[in-house]
């Protein structure tokens, strides 16, 4: 037998390997952690600031209600107590029994630790459900605003798109995990090497920050003033201030920098 979500072989019986057992039990997990903050964000008029418990009050949308959540919540639901139900089978004497007396959080929970989880026939295919409904609820939670591309995926080069707070990131389309840092750090180089990649003072200083080797805008503008980097019409070249960030230039002429006229300086 192999396993029904990454084709591993499998002792009879089992339907999913004993990696892909944990991982959808994992998925379960966190999914009954996320319903609380599912219901809050409900309300459309407060934003609770996906993950992270601060909350941000928003205008006033149109619908008092955010309906994507409420079709979420209801899925879920259904998924749940259908998995449950899979899971436990139905018992011949109490067969009307409702298994909706458990709240969902619950349910997710019981069917997360069921003895059953990795041998029953349909396990591959509600990991594939359950795994969507989970790559959703991330979404509702953390609004794609929030999420910001952050370079390519070193095996397949999709576009990957992380939260300000994300250590890591996983490809949406080869499943790769990779560390967030590094995706940015291999983006840089990437503007870096490239000799024909410029960009403004401001939006260079940017790039290198986020891919954490600090820069500021005042310094790529004291070494625009001292000459010591290639400047052309359509604004500086990246790999110019590379070289001198990574070589640590020294920056002194900082308190200068108010002195002067501005205006010449923010490109
Ligand atoms: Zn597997
Ligand atoms: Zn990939």
């Amino acid at each position: 037998m192999d396993c029904q979500n990454c084709g591993a072989p499998v002792d009879e019986g089992w339907t999913l390997c004993v990696a892909c057992e944990l991982r959808f039990a994992a998925m379960l997990l966190r999914l009954s952690r996320d319903v609380a903050p599912l219901h809050d964000s409900l309300d459309a008029t407060l934003h609770p600031g996906g993950h992270s418990p601060v909350r941000i009050q928003t205008a006033t949308p149109p619908t008092p209600i955010r309906l994507d959540v409420l079709d979420l919540l209801d899925l879920l639901d259904a998924t749940a107590y259908e998995l449950l139900r899979r899971l436990q089978g139905v018992d011949a004497l109490d067969w009307r029994r409702d298994p909706r007396s458990e709240d969902l959080g619950a349910t997710l929970i019981t069917c997360a630790g069921h003895a059953r989880l990795g041998r029953f026939p349909d396990a591959g295919f509600y990991m594939a459900t359950v795994n969507g409904l989970a790559r959703k609820t991330d979404l509702a939670l953390d609004p794609p605003e929030q999420r910001r591309e952050i370079g390519t995926c070193e095996l397949c080069n999709t576009m990957l798109t992380a939260g300000t707070a994300d250590q890591w990131v996983t490809c949406p389309v080869c499943g790769r995990e990779q560390r967030a840092q590094t995706v940015k750090l291999r983006r840089l180089k990437m503007l870096c090497w490239d000799d024909s990649r410029r960009g403004s003072a401001a939006g260079i200083a940017k790039a290198f920050t986020d891919a954490g080797i600090t820069l500021k805008r005042n310094t790529v503008n004291v070494w625009r003033r001292r000459g010591k980097l290639d400047v052309t019409p359509e604004g500086i070249t990246y790999s110019s201030v590379y070289r001198l960030a990574i070589s640590g230039e020294p920056v002194d002429e900082l308190p200068d920098e108010k002195a002067k006229p501005s205006g010449e300086l923010d490109k």
